[in-house]
C-alpha cells in the first residue's frame, strides 16, 4: 500500500498509509483462492465471511461487498487499519504458508472507506425493551450495533464528549482518521436507531443499579475500557515532564494538541525517551517525533518480544525513532525546579520464560546509565477504572480489577453483562467487538425478544 514518505510524514499529522485505488485492490482481491474451507474466518474474532466479501470486490461490487462485512462488524475501515491482521485472519490464509497471505485488512479497509452502501435500518416496536451500553469503545459500539438490529431500544452512555473509545482519544490522527473514519462509522451504528448520551459518567451521574431499577433498562452492558494507566513506582516518575501515554495520546488526539487551532497545551520536549514496547509506545513516541522531540524507546526485552504490530515498529524506525533494547529504567532525573533531565537505566539480559511464555528480564548487576531527556512517557500498560466495581452491586472483579465475566459476558450481578478491555485487561480492537457481539446474544437471550 503506498505511504507517505518518512521525511514528509515526520512533519504532519496526516494518515502515512494511503490506501488503494479501486484497480489495486480488484488486483490484490483476485489472488484470494475462495477457499472452500477458508482458514482465514476462524481467526476473525467477529467471523467476516472473507472470502464472500473478496469475491464481490473482486467483481469490483464494492457496496455488496460492504453488506457482507455489515453483517458481523461495523468498524470496518476502523479495523482494517488498526487490527492485527498478521495474528488473525492473514496469520491464517492459505496463502501465507508459503509466500504472502491476501491482504484482507487493506482489502475491508478499501470496502469500508469506498462503498456507498448503508446497513439496513431495523424495525423498532415503540414499546421495545431498553438496553443500556456503558461505553462507546469497539466492544459498546459493537454490542449496540447488534441489539439495535434484534430490535431493541439501545442506549450508550459515555463518559467522554466523543463517540469511540481508544479509537478517538487514544490511537493517533496519523494512524486513524477521527473526523473521515471513526466519525462516519459511529454514524452508521447511529442510524441504526442507537441513541448516544455523552458526558456521562456511570458511577457518577448515573448508577448501574438506577438504570436497572428505576430508568427502565432491561439489561446493562459494561463496555467500559481499561483506560487507568499503570507506572513503573520509580524514585522521579513525579516530576514535571513525566507523563502517561494516556494523557500525552489524549491530549494530542481527543484534544487535538497537534492543532495550530486548538489551545490544548502539550510537551514533547527536546529528547523524549517512551518506556514500554506496545502499540501504546510506539503511537506515543511517533507522536512525539512529529511534535519535533528527538524520541526513543526503552525496552526492558529484546525487539524478538516486542508487542507492537510490526508495521507499527518499522515505520516507527523509518521516522527516526531510536531503540533501546535490553533496558529498564531504575530511576528519572530532576534539577531543583523539579524537570526531568535525564533517566537513569539498567542493562537488561533475558532469563527462563516466565507466565505470558516470553523470557523474563534480568537486571545486568552495574550496567546502570544515565540517558539525557527532558520528558518520559510511560507506556506501560492499563487497568480499568474502578468507579464501576465500586458503585454497582454485587459486581465482581478479579485481582487486576477487571470485571469477572463468563464467555457470552455474564457478570455475577444478574441483568449485567461485560466484555472488551473491561473484562480482558488491555487487548485489541477486534477482541472487544467480538465480546461486545457475544454479549448482544446473551442479552437477547436474557431478556426475551425485543
Ligand atoms: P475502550 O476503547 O477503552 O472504550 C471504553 C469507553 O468507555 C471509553 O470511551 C470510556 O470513556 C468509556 N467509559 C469508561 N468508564 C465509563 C463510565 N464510568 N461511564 C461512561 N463511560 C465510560 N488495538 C488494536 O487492535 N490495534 C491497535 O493498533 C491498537 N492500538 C492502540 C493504541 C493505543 C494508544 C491504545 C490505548 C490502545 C490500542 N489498541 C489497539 C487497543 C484497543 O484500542 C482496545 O483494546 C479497544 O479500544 C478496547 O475497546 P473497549 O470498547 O473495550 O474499550
Ligand atoms: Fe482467501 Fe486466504 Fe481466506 Fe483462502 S484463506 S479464502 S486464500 S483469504
Amino acid at each position: 500500500m503506498p505511504e507517505q514518505a518518512p521525511e514528509e510524514r515526520i512533519k504532519n499529522f496526516k494518515e502515512v498509509t494511503l490506501g488503494y485505488s479501486l484497480e489495486q485492490a480488484r488486483l490484490e482481491a483476485s489472488r484470494c483462492l475462495d477457499c472452500k474451507k477458508p482458514r482465514c474466518v476462524p481467526r476473525c474474532p467477529v467471523e467476516i465471511d472473507i472470502p464472500g466479501f473478496i469475491r464481490l470486490l473482486r467483481e469490483g461490487d464494492v457496496d455488496e461487498a460492504y453488506r457482507v462485512i455489515a453483517l458481523s462488524s461495523s468498524l470496518p475501515s476502523v479495523c482494517g487499519r488498526v487490527c492485527p491482521q498478521e495474528n488473525q485472519c492473514e496469520g491464517g490464509c492459505i496463502l501465507g504458508i508459503k509466500g504472502e497471505s491476501v491482504a484482507i485488512g487493506n482489502l475491508e479497509r478499501f470496502v469500508g472507506d469506498h462503498a456507498s452502501a448503508q446497513a439496513d435500518i431495523p424495525e423498532r416496536k415503540p414499546d421495545a425493551k431498553k438496553v443500556a451500553i456503558v461505553g462507546a469503545g469497539p466492544a459498546g459500539l459493537a454490542c449496540a450495533a447488534d441489539l439495535a438490529k434484534l430490535g431493541y431500544a439501545v442506549t450508550v452512555f459515555e463518559a467522554l464528549h466523543k463517540e469511540g473509545g481508544v479509537l478517538v482519544y487514544g490511537i493517533p490522527e496519523f494512524r486513524l482518521p477521527k473526523e473521515g473514519v471513526v466519525a462516519r462509522e459511529v454514524d452508521a451504528v447511529r442510524r441504526l436507531g442507537v441513541e448516544f448520551c455523552l458526558d456521562e459518567v456511570v458511577g457518577r451521574t448515573v448508577t448501574v443499579d438506577e438504570l436497572l431499577d428505576s430508568r427502565g433498562f432491561s439489561a446493562v452492558f459494561l463496555g467500559t475500557g481499561a483506560g487507568l494507566p499503570r507506572f513503573m513506582n520509580i524514585p522521579g516518575e513525579n516530576l514535571n515532564g513525566v507523563f502517561s501515554a494516556n494523557e500525552f495520546l489524549t491530549r494530542a488526539n481527543l484534544m487535538h494538541a497537534y492543532s495550530d487551532r486548538y489551545a490544548t497545551p502539550i510537551y514533547a520536549g527536546r529528547k523524549c525517551v517512551v518506556v514500554g514496547g506496545g502499540n501504546v509506545a510506539m503511537d506515543a513516541v511517533r507522536t512525539a517525533r512529529r511534535l519535533g522531540a528527538d524520541a526513543s524507546i526503552v525496552y526492558r526485552r529484546s525487539e524478538q518480544e516486542l508487542p507492537a504490530r510490526a508495521e507499527e515498529v518499522r515505520h516507527a524506525r523509518e521516522e527516526g525513532i531510536g531503540f533501546m533494547m535490553l533496558t529498564n529504567p531504575v530511576r528519572v532525573i530532576g534539577n531543583d525546579k523539579g524537570e526531568v533531565t535525564g533517566i537513569e537505566c539498567i542493562s537488561m539480559e533475558l532469563g527462563e520464560p516466565d507466565e505470558s511464555g516470553r523470557r523474563s528480564p534480568v537486571p545486568v548487576e552495574g550496567s546502570n546509565f544515565i540517558v539525557n531527556c527532558d520528558t518520559v512517557i510511560m507506556a506501560l500498560g492499563t487497568t480499568p477504572n474502578p468507579l464501576i466495581k465500586q458503585t454497582t452491586d454485587g459486581l465482581d472483579t478479579d485481582r487486576r480489577g477487571c470485571i469477572t465475566a463468563s464467555p457470552e459476558g455474564a457478570t455475577s450481578r444478574p441483568g449485567v453483562f461485560a466484555g472488551g478491555d473491561a473484562v480482558t485487561g488491555a487487548a485489541t480492537v477486534i477482541l472487544a467487538m467480538g465480546a461486545g457481539r457475544k454479549a448482544a446474544a446473551a442479552i437477547a437471550g436474557y431478556i426475551g425478544g425485543a
